[in-house]
């Protein structure tokens, strides 16, 4: 399967969560099991090609993605979690939202000392999300040396961004 082929299953939903905003909906995607199958294979060699020993995935969406990455690759998988739900000391890092902040945390027993990290979610858009996540992993002494996305949506700068922070990163496609 293409990405152009790819892109035709995900399905776009005017006006949520907000008006005026076209969501990007990747259920439709992983509900497609070819189309599932061919994201997960071309995640997997953007994040083999990194040289990762390890993956993280942010939750909710990242969780779908990289966990299927790290399965396919015989990678192990750590997920970013939401404040409150990881049952040990965690690091973590707030960051602007559009309206308000959120948070992300991390079990920084996770890793081996300085490793080579990759980070997987479904979609890229103002970078909020993945650069939380990348000073998460570096808070952590490991290294973030790829950001692989299935969606980047450039005009609202994520990708720029991380890369300005020294983070490579790529996804499967994009949508103005
Ligand atoms: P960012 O932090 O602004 O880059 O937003 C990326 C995060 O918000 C990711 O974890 C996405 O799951 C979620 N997100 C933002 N916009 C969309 C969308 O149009 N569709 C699906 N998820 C989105």
């Amino acid at each position: 399967m293409t990405p152009d082929r790819l892109k035709e299953l995900v399905r776009t939903v005017p006006d949520f969560p907000a008006r005026g905003v076209q969501f990007r909906d990747i259920t439709t995607l992983i509900n497609h099991g070819e189309g599932f199958a061919a994201t997960v294979a071309m995640l997997s060699d953007t994040v083999e090609g990194s040289k990762a020993a390890r993956i993280v995935g942010m939750e909710a969406r990242g969780f779908i993605f990289g966990a299927a990455v790290a399965a396919r690759l015989s990678l192990p998988f750590v997920p970013i979690r939401k404040p409150g739900k990881l049952p040990i000391d965690a690091l973590g890092v707030d960051y602007a939202l559009e309206y308000g902040t959120d948070r992300l945390e991390l079990d920084p027993g996770a890793f081996e000392e300085g490793e080579r990290v990759a980070i997987v979610d479904d979609l890229i858009a103002t970078g909020g999300t993945a650069l939380a996540a990348a000073q998460l992993l570096r808070q952590a002494e490991v290294e973030p040396v790829c950001a692989a996305f299935v969606i980047d949506l450039p005009d609202l700068g994520g990708a720029a961004r991380l890369r300005e922070a020294d983070v490579p990163v790529s996804a499967i496609m994009s949508f103005p």
